[in-house]
């Protein structure tokens, strides 16, 4: 078959075919490093997505009576696959998102963790059992698939976000109706043609290219069970309280405003490097990039000089078959205005822009260097709203609890992180930061594939988290067992478990 890389036109996957788009408008997808559109990705109209729940629903029944350490294997089939081509994949998810190879690669890598971690599904997906739980009563509990599952995915991790999804769901021995970001759809085309070589039955997996439309017919379309969304807060609220509202499983993560604490004790060089890592990795097109840089006490001044010199010093330009670049280019050039955008506001709201990255680049790429914003003031909208671009915001503050102070206020709750050498310090912030994953010198602290993605307040909607445990137990439901066995019919006449008086 040929591959996704080269399609003009991207196809959907439904009921195991490769379907154009039916409906009239279709997305175009660019490569941010030229600028250029690389293909079209034609929309499915409402009915085309109704017809890919169909085809999962009708594969549900066989392929949940498969033993689940044969759909286990499939995965390590679909392993080997991704192993294969992790350059390729690498290559691709470049091409078509702007980040550095180097990115792409650890993207990837995050993804096949993700696939590794669900060929273990089935020693983790086992019940509870107690014996004689009353006279003769034995009870246990066995987790059945959740059903036909959704999964919505947002442009900034092309291949490790759906492998947040599929891969747990599909050995759960659920079917699954994948919906990625019309601005990359390329990278899960690629993955949907993996799978099918690794010989996923057809309609297991099904792949729509949509915006709204798609989407809304996939949240309240009855057949769906559950439904896993990835991207910006306002979007996530609207799929969890409509999918809940139509009785679906939601678990909806949203945007950040992640705070990267930087304490006067801290190592100013390993911490400038992890801050700029941060907030200029992928770009700053990353939920877990630092955004605002707390300065506590003195460490003010040093912190935003080393910042600029470094930040200035990174080589940004074209990622496309490149290795020799620190920063690529963001996802579309309306983005980049609107990032840029919010250097202006800033001043306008009185801070001060330390570093400015809005240059005059080679071609014609959505290119914007590394930005620092300095006197920030936490009413500040820059200090408030998701910017998503490479721009650290820093605020000034006295001592550790006017840091917790800050963070306290914030609406999102994705991630934060704390730079110090003393325990004490650390320990404190742990404990009280107001979001849900902490790192300590570490500036991007994103659980891997076996720990759960813990987001808080107005970063995620729903109560089981994406990755982890918690992914096995969103994917399942429970059946609980009460089993008895009469030896004769004289003890049958009175209930073990709903005794008239208790024994003593
Ligand atoms: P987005 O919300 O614009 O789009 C995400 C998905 O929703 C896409 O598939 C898109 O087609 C669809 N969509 C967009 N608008 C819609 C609407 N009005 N109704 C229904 N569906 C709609 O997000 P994005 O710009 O693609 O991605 C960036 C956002 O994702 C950022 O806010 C980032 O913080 C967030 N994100 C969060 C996490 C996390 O784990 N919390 C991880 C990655 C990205």
């Amino acid at each position: 078959m040929q591959s996704s890389a080269s399609f003009d036109s991207i196809p959907s996957l439904i009921h195991g075919e490769w379907q154009p788009g039916q409906s009239e408008s279709q997305a175009q997808v660019y490569n941010p490093s030229t600028g250029q559109v690389i293909a079209q990705a034609p929309l499915c109209t409402a009915e085309q997505t109704a017809s890919a729940v169909e085809s999962a629903a009708s594969a549900l029944p066989a392929w949940s009576a498969t033993p689940v350490v044969e759909r286990a294997r499939l995965m390590f089939r679909f392993l080997a696959l991704m192993e294969q081509h992790f350059e390729e994949l690498s290559a691709l998810v470049t091409r078509e998102h702007g980040k550095t190879l180097g990115e792409s690669r650890a993207e990837v890598q995050r993804g096949v963790e993700m696939i590794e971690f669900a060929s273990g599904v089935p020693s983790l997906m086992t019940g509870e059992t107690l014996a004689n739980i009353a006279p003769h009563v034995d009870a246990e509990t066995v987790r059945h698939p959740a059903g036909v599952c959704v999964g919505i995915t947002p442009y900034n991790f092309p291949i490790m976000v759906p492998l947040w999804m599929f891969p747990v769901a599909l050995v759960c021995g659920n079917t699954f109706v994948l919906k990625p970001s019309e601005k990359v759809p390329l990278s899960v085309v690629r993955l949907g043609e993996l799978l099918l070589e690794a010989g996923l039955p057809e309609g297991v997996l099904n792949i729509v290219h949509g915006n709204r439309t798609c989407v809304d017919t996939l949240i309240r379309h009855p057949q769906v069970d559950a439904i896993s969304f990835v991207g910006s807060t306002p979007v996530a609220k609207h799929i969890y309280d409509t999918g809940t509202s139509h009785g679906k499983r939601v678990q909806a993560a949203g945007g950040a405003k992640n705070h990267l604490v930087i304490m006067p004790d801290a190592d100013l060089d390993q911490s400038v490097k992890a801050l700029a890592a941060s907030a200029y990795g992928c770009a700053g097109q990353r939920c877990m990039a630092g955004s605002v840089a707390v300065a506590v006490g003195n460490a003010g001044d040093p912190l935003v000089d080393a910042l600029c010199q470094h930040a200035g010093s990174m080589r940004v330009g074209p990622s496309d078959g490149k290795e020799d670049v620190d920063m690529g280019p963001l996802i579309r050039r309306d983005h980049l205005e609107r990032v840029a955008g919010y250097l202006d506001i800033a001043v306008e709201d009185g801070a001060q822009v330390a570093l400015d990255g809005r240059r005059q680049f080679e071609g014609d790429g959505f290119l914007l260097g590394p930005c620092v914003v300095d006197q920030v003031e936490p009413p500040m909208r820059i200090a408030r709203e998701e910017v998503f671009g490479p721009v650290l915001s820093v605020i000034r503050v006295p001592d550790l609890p006017a840091a917790l102070e800050v963070g306290r206020h914030c609406e999102f709750g994705n991630g934060a992180s704390i730079f110090t050498s003393s325990g004490y310090a650390a320990r404190e912030f742990k404990q009280h930061f107001n979001a849900g994953m902490i790192g300590i010198n570490v500036g991007v602290p994103a659980p891997m594939a076996w720990f759960p993605f813990t987001g808080w307040n107005r970063s995620f909607f729903g109560d089981l988290h994406i990755q982890g445990k918690e992914s096995i137990m969103f994917y399942t439901r429970q059946k609980m067992t009460l089993t008895r066995w009469f030896q004769s019919a004289a003890d049958s006449h009175q209930d073990p478990v709903w005794k008239s008086s208790r024994s003593r």
